[in-house]
């Protein structure tokens, strides 16, 4: 089962509930930072780490000889990452997908592949777990391919395991693309106005994919009861609160992971990753039942 940790925006926690969830998990499991942008759950888990590969992805590289400035490539791309200026074809490598269309349509074979580098994948373990992670190049600024890259070494089945995702935090394109293969999404937020904001936009971002929600309430005591009452309306379940304390401020500033830091606050993570699961086997009996 593959359960995606997401917020609509960051600093809610989310990083701190996936790092304890991994802590507590209680059958194989790979830990995977897919918020490729700023990758941190490694600062929690200490993971060691067993390989680096750089990730590429694929562009096209003119033969200005061969060219003849007809345009059509220019003409076919969407993202506007080529261009005939007077006598050039112009080229933005930052601004190209990676689709090929280019190079499949040029009738003078004047585009062929070349790569441009996304980032780094990152494997190793912590503790049981396996451990993966994306960190883009600096300057880089599309992150969904480098995301793909890794999502494409998670375990295919449940035998090898269970997954938890570290997603970036947000609704953008990036946020969606961490959820969209998940069987699970929690939904981590924090009861203060900008925490409630947030969580509705995560809500309408991410419903309609129409997989088991839940949602955990960060620093729960330190504000309002509106995130609840917005959960209940909208009939998520709240499946933890987490304290607002000192003890668990302090054990995030010294990098700690909270559920071995904090020991009352086991269960609290032990219960949601019994609900998470629950969760998941409530979905597949569904499908089940109505195939
Ligand atoms: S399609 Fe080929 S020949 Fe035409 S402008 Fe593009 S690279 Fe040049
Ligand atoms: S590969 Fe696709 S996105 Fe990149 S330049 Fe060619 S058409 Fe545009």
């Amino acid at each position: 089962m593959i359960y995606a940790i997401a917020s609509g925006k960051g600093g809610t926690g989310k990083t701190t509930v996936t790092a304890s969830l991994a802590a507590v998990w209680d059958r194989p499991l790979t830990a995977v930072d897919l918020d490729v942008e700023e990758p941190n759950l490694h600062l929690f888990l200490n993971p060691e780490m067993t390989a680096e590969e750089p990730a590429y992805m694929e562009i096209p590289v003119l033969d200005a000889a061969r060219c003849t400035l007809c345009g059509e490539c220019a003409a076919f791309c969407q993202f506007k990452a080529l261009s005939v200026m007077g006598a050039t074809l112009l080229l933005f490598p930052e601004m190209c997908h990676g689709c090929g269309g280019c190079l499949a349509l040029c009738p003078e074979k004047a585009l062929t592949p070349g790569r441009r580098e996304l980032g780094h994948i990152l494997q190793g373990r912590a503790g049981s777990a396996r451990f993966l992670m994306g960190r883009l190049r600096v300057g880089e600024a599309m992150s969904p391919p480098l995301m793909r890259q890794v999502k494409a070494l998670l375990p295919r089945n449940d035998e090898a395991g269970d997954v938890l995702i570290d997603s970036p935090p947000g609704v953008s394109c990036p946020a969606v693309n961490a959820v969209m293969d998940a069987d699970v999404i929690v939904l981590v937020t924090e009861p203060t106005p900008f925490g409630l904001h947030d969580f509705k936009l995560a809500v309408e971002a991410f419903r309609p994919l129409g997989k088991p929600m839940g949602a955990v309430i960060n620093r729960a005591g330190m504000g309002d009861e509106r995130v609840q009452q917005f959960c209940r309306e909208e009939e998520i379940p709240v499946w933890a609160e987490i304290p607002f304390s000192r003890s668990v401020a302090e054990s995030y500033s010294r990098g700690e992971v909270v559920a071995r830091a904090v020991p009352e606050l086991r269960g609290v993570f032990l219960a949601l990753m019994a609900r998470m699961q629950g969760a998941a086997t409530a979905s597949i009996q569904g499908e089940v039942h109505h195939a």
